[in-house]
């Protein structure tokens, strides 16, 4: 069986990430997320198990130990880290596998694992980044002034990314990620072996 791509994805919050990748699951099944383990507190309307697990500090650290992340970073104060059994068994499985993660945790990721590609989500502008953040509500005044500087400076980091997609419009976002990993699973690059099978498989 052919093994699944990995798919990093970033984007500062505020650039509509979230809804963007709602909408590229639906439409694409054979993708799956990663769910990250995070020590910051749930918002209203997420989901242990859905959105994040949610672990204490101490749990956080237990799992750091027992080296059971394949990245992890402190993100706005808080804990973060990617389960690295789960992505393993999915892409084994043939499964695409999105890790939804911060520059820092993508750069290390882009360092270590060479064969996933990287997709950077933008906001079309820096007004609209500001009043995405404002109109969610969800953040302390401090936490958001600290998500608005971060994102601009998060934003520089895009050059550092395989593809850039700009969030005019969530559905025509969607299918230019849906795009881009479907042209990367035709890349000659992914396909050696299979070639291989081919030009050598039947002597
Ligand atoms: P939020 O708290 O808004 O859900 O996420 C804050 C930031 O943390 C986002 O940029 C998100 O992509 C990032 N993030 C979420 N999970 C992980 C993870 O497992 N690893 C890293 N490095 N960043 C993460």
């Amino acid at each position: 069986m052919k093994k699944g791509l990995l798919v990093i994805v970033s984007g500062p919050s505020g650039a509509g990430k979230g809804t963007v990748l709602k909408q590229v699951f639906e439409k694409y099944p054979n993708l799956k997320l990663s769910i990250s383990v995070t020590t910051r507190d749930p918002r209203v309307g997420e989901v242990d198990g859905i959105n994040y697990y949610f672990k204490t500090v101490e749990e956080y650290k237990e799992m750091l130990k027992k080296d059971e992340f394949l990245e992890h970073q402190e993100v706005y104060g808080n804990f973060y880290g990617t389960p690295k059994a789960k992505v393993f068994e999915q892409l084994d499985k043939g499964f695409d596998v999105v890790l939804e993660i911060d520059v820092k945790g993508a750069l290390s990721v882009m360092q270590r694992y060479p064969e996933a590609i990287s997709i950077f989500v933008s906001p079309q502008d820096r007004d609209t980044l500001a009043s995405r953040l404002k109109g969610r509500g969800s953040e302390r005044p401090e936490d958001l002034e600290r998500r608005i500087s971060e994102a601009a400076a998060e934003i520089q980091q895009a050059n550092l990314y395989d593809y850039i997609v700009v969030n005019n419009d969530v559905t025509e976002c969607a299918e230019d990620v849906i795009s881009i990993v479907r042209a990367e699973k035709c890349s000659v690059k992914l396909n050696r072996k299979f070639i291989d099978s081919l030009t050598n498989g039947g002597k």
